[in-house]
C-alpha cells in the first residue's frame, strides 16, 4: 500500500452525457422521467451571476415544489457554507429530492455534488474532506456547465475549504460523480475573457500534471493527452471564443475531469491551495500565478503555458507575495505541503526534503 492507493484505481466516469449546441433543452425531458419515479421535487443549485437571467432560468423551467437556490461565488465552497445548504434543505423538509441539478461553473457545480452526498449520509461536510469516505450513494444529479476548466462536471470530488483548520480538500468519492452531464456550449458565450481563460487553463494544468506524475493510469493517461490537444488548438492560435473552440473547450473540460477522476494532480495545484486559503485567490486564477513558479519542474509546459496567455492577450496577476509577512509565508508553506498525495505524485514520497520551507517560499516569491 501506498499514499496514492485510492479508488482513483477503479475509474468512474458519469452515468451519461449529452453535447451540443441547445441540448440545455434535454434538461427538461430528463428531470420528468425522475419525477415520474416518486418523490416528485427537484433542488437546483444555480450560479449567482444568472440571478437575473431569465432567458436561462426559463430553460431550467422549475416546477412548483422545486426549490432554486443561488450560489454566490464571491468565496469559494468552505465546509461551513455547505453545512448552511443541507440545514436549509432539512429545515424545510426538502431531505429526498428526485433530483439535484448544478448550474454553473465549478462553485456552483461543486456545492451541488457535495450537498447531494450529505442528504443521504450523516454529519457535516468537514467529516467527509478526504478520500473515500462517504458510504451512501447520493441523490442523483446532473451538471449543467456554464463555463469550462474545472472538470467538475466530470471529477469524483467538490472542492471546499474548512475555514477553521484551513484545510482545502474535497470529498473524494465514487458517489461524487456526477449521473448525468448536460454539455451546451451555448451557455459559454458570456463569459468574461479572462475568466474564460483562467478556467480553461485548470484543464491544460490538471493534464499536464497527471502526465508529469509518478501515478499513472493508460486511459487517464488518453484523457490527459487529447485534453492537452484541445488546449492547444483552443489557445494556441486564434480567437479562443469562437463558436468551435468554445466547444471544444467543453469537451476539453470534461476529458480532464476523467482524466483526474483516475489520477492526481502535481505540484501546481498545492502552489494553488495555498494562494487560495491564505490570499483567498479563487482557484483557476491561482492556478496560473503559480505557473509563475514552477519552470524547473514542467519546463516544457511552462513555455507553452505563457505562450497561451500571450497569444490570447491575457494578464496573469504578478508580485503576488511581495512584502508579505513571515507569519503569511510560514502559512503558505503549511498550505501547500498538507497535500501530500498530488505531491508524492509529482515529487516521490520524499516530497518533503525538495520542498523545504525556504525552497517553497522561494517558490511563492517568483509570483
Ligand atoms: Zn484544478
Amino acid at each position: 500500500m501506498t499514499i496514492l492507493d485510492t479508488g482513483v484505481k477503479y475509474a468512474r466516469n458519469v452515468g451519461s452525457y449529452t453535447i451540443g449546441s441547445g441540448s440545455i433543452s434535454e434538461l427538461r425531458f430528463l428531470l420528468d422521467r425522475r419525477r415520474a419515479l416518486g418523490q416528485g421535487y427537484v433542488v437546483f443549485f444555480v450560479d449567482d451571476f444568472f440571478k437575473n437571467n431569465e432567458a436561462l432560468l426559463g430553460k431550467l423551467a422549475p416546477a412548483s415544489g422545486d426549490e432554486v437556490l443561488f450560489v454566490s461565488t464571491i468565496e469559494e465552497p468552505t465546509v461551513q457554507s455547505i453545512d448552511e445548504f443541507v440545514s436549509l434543505l432539512r429545515s424545510q423538509n426538502l431531505i429526498e429530492p428526485c433530483a439535484i441539478v448544478g448550474v454553473g461553473g465549478g462553485i456552483a457545480m461543486d456545492t451541488a455534488k457535495a450537498v447531494a452526498n450529505l442528504l443521504t449520509n450523516p454529519g457535516s461536510a468537514a467529516s467527509y474532506q478526504g478520500w473515500d469516505l462517504v458510504t451512501n450513494p447520493a441523490v442523483y444529479k446532473i451538471a449543467i456547465p456554464t463555463i469550462s476548466g474545472t472538470g467538475a462536471e466530470a471529477t469524483r470530488t467538490c472542492v471546499m475549504t474548512n475555514k477553521d483548520s484551513g484545510l482545502k480538500l474535497g470529498m473524494n468519492s465514487d458517489h461524487t460523480v456526477y449521473d448525468q452531464v448536460i454539455l451546451d456550449p451555448d451557455l459559454t458565450i458570456t463569459v468574461p475573457r479572462e475568466q474564460y481563460f483562467y478556467t480553461g487553463m485548470d484543464a491544460y494544468i490538471h493534464c499536464i500534471e497527471s502526465l508529469s506524475g509518478s501515478y499513472r493510469n493508460p486511459i487517464g493517461d488518453a484523457f490527459s493527452q487529447q485534453t492537452i490537444q484541445l488546449c492547444r488548438e483552443v489557445f494556441g492560435i486564434g480567437d479562443m471564443m469562437a463558436a468551435e473552440n468554445r466547444s471544444k473547450l467543453m469537451v476539453a473540460s470534461y476529458l480532464g475531469g476523467c482524466a483526474i477522476a483516475t489520477s492526481y494532480v502535481g505540484l501546481v495545484h498545492p502552489l494553488s491551495a495555498g494562494l487560495s486559503v491564505v490570499m483567498g485567490y479563487h482557484h483557476c486564477v491561482a492556478n496560473c500565478i503559480a505557473m509563475r513558479a514552477v519552470e524547473e519542474f514542467y519546463p516544457a509546459y511552462f513555455s507553452e503555458f505563457w505562450r497561451f496567455a500571450e497569444t490570447q492577450e491575457i494578464d496573469i496577476p504578478a508580485g503576488v507575495c511581495v512584502g508579505l509577512s513571515d507569519e503569511k509565508f510560514d502559512a503558505l508553506f503549511n498550505a501547500t505541503v498538507v497535500h501530500e498525495k498530488p505531491l508524492t505524485n509529482a515529487l516521490g514520497e520524499g516530497f518533503r526534503r525538495i520542498l523545504s520551507k525556504e525552497k517553497v517560499v522561494s517558490l511563492f516569491q517568483k509570483m
